[in-house]
């Protein structure tokens, strides 16, 4: 048995014991953060709730991948979060039934729990996340990020002065992981708010990952950060490099990310709002220590340093190139971004999209960056 196997045998023998018996769980069983007592388990009330006519049809095989669709929201998302739930489950989930994980630093409201429930067949968990995990460390210099906030906002910069924003951006880049719910699971989807799926989806994307060693991300949209959101992150990300060489793969991403072999960074991140991932490269030693040596920096609230560069960086660096997936096959719109196939082969899949209104080799799109590191056309 290797390694892995058994390591994902021990996740479901530990979400055997907290979700079989929530009450019997200590907080030594999961460690300090527990939030096991603050957790919703709702996968039988899910299994009685009454059927709207809002649920999909029952799923019509199993999704067999060791993975969950993630997402993270407010209860004031809830008419947004609906939104994206439909178009997840029409578009995919409806075939496979992979269960959904809701997390919020606050307690989600009845009326949020129901809506979400019916509008899926699925297991639905609701998860509060520890206060450590989310809010602004006490070792942040108040002071400072209260200048970095009135700098961006001075600029004109999105989410400049929005302590929440930088809170979640934090949690998105170094925890969410490890959270109790999400122990259990190697691969997640992560589903924001308001987005759009627009082609019927054959194939299970996370067999895809695991079946061709694309051990990390796939992505829709690879597109350039706001400069200053990041101005001192590559600093801090040559300072990682030179301390710790043995991360960096030798066939690694760096083209992706700089256009002068690693001197300055070109703003490219592929958007997390739509990511699929393998967790164990999150859990693993590379990530842990890039993630505790750039938030040591404090640049999630002097500057706000995104999850997407965070993850970006990461990806490019410490794994080979070929191990991240552009899932061109998937058609996706978040805000007034929106990724369309191109290629008349992939619209045979019935996608609903425009796509003359496709990102991908418009300005600021970072994927012809992308294909001329793997020497791709397209
Ligand atoms: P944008 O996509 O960068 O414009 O940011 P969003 O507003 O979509 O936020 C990203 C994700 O984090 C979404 O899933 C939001 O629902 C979630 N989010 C943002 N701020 C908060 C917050 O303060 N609390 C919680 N629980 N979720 C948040
Ligand atoms: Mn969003």
């Amino acid at each position: 048995m290797s390694f892995s196997v058994l390591r994902d045998d021990l996740r479901r023998l530990a979400a055997y014991h907290l979700y079989s018996s929530p009450s019997n769980v200590t907080s030594d069983d999961l460690g300090s953060d527990t939030v096991a007592s603050n957790i919703v388990e709702n996968v039988t009330a899910v299994a009685s709730s009454p059927v709207t006519s809002n649920l999909p049809p029952k799923p019509q095989f199993e999704g067999k991948a060791n993975a969950t669709l993630v997402f993270l929201a407010r209860n004031s998302d809830l008419q947004g979060v609906l939104r994206s739930m439909e178009s997840v489950e029409t578009h995919f989930n409806h075939k496979f039934g992979y269960p959904w994980i809701l997390l919020n630093e606050e307690e989600f409201t009845e009326e949020f729990q129901e809506g979400v429930k019916s509008k899926t067949n699925a297991s639905v968990q609701f998860g509060l996340i520890p206060s450590r995990h989310w809010y602004q460390p006490d070792w942040i210099d108040e002071a400072k990020a209260e200048q970095g906030r009135n700098a961006l906002k001075a600029s004109n910069v999105i989410y400049a002065d929005s302590v929440s924003y930088r809170n979640m951006c934090r949690f998105n880049s170094g925890f969410f992981f490890h959270h109790p719910l999400l122990q259990p699971y190697r691969y997640y989807w992560r589903i924001e708010p308001d987005v759009d799926y627009f082609c019927q989806l054959q194939y299970d994307p996370f067999d895809y990952l695991k079946d061709n060693n694309k051990t990390y991300v796939g992505f829709t949209i690879a597109i350039e950060e706001l400069e200053k959101t990041v101005s001192t992150l590559w600093q801090a990300v040559k300072e990682f490099m030179e301390q710790f060489p043995e991360y960096i793969h030798p066939n690694n991403a760096l083209a992706f990310l700089s256009d002068n072999g690693g001197e300055t960074y070109n703003l490219c991140h592929f958007w997390s709002n739509f990511e699929i991932a393998d967790m164990d490269f999150w859990r693993g030693e590379a990530y842990t220590k890039f993630f505790e040596f750039l938030d040591s920096k404090g640049g999630f609230y002097y500057e706000r340093w995104g999850d997407a560069p965070i993850h970006s960086i990461a990806a490019a660096l410490f794994l080979d190139k070929n191990q991240l997936h552009f899932f061109n096959d998937i058609g996706y719109q978040h805000s007034n971004i929106v990724h369309c196939p191109q290629q008349p082969a992939f619209l045979t899949g019935s996608c609903t999209c425009n796509r003359v209104l496709s990102i991908d080799y418009r300005r600021h799109s970072c994927l012809p960056r992308y294909n001329k590191m793997l020497n791709r056309k397209w």
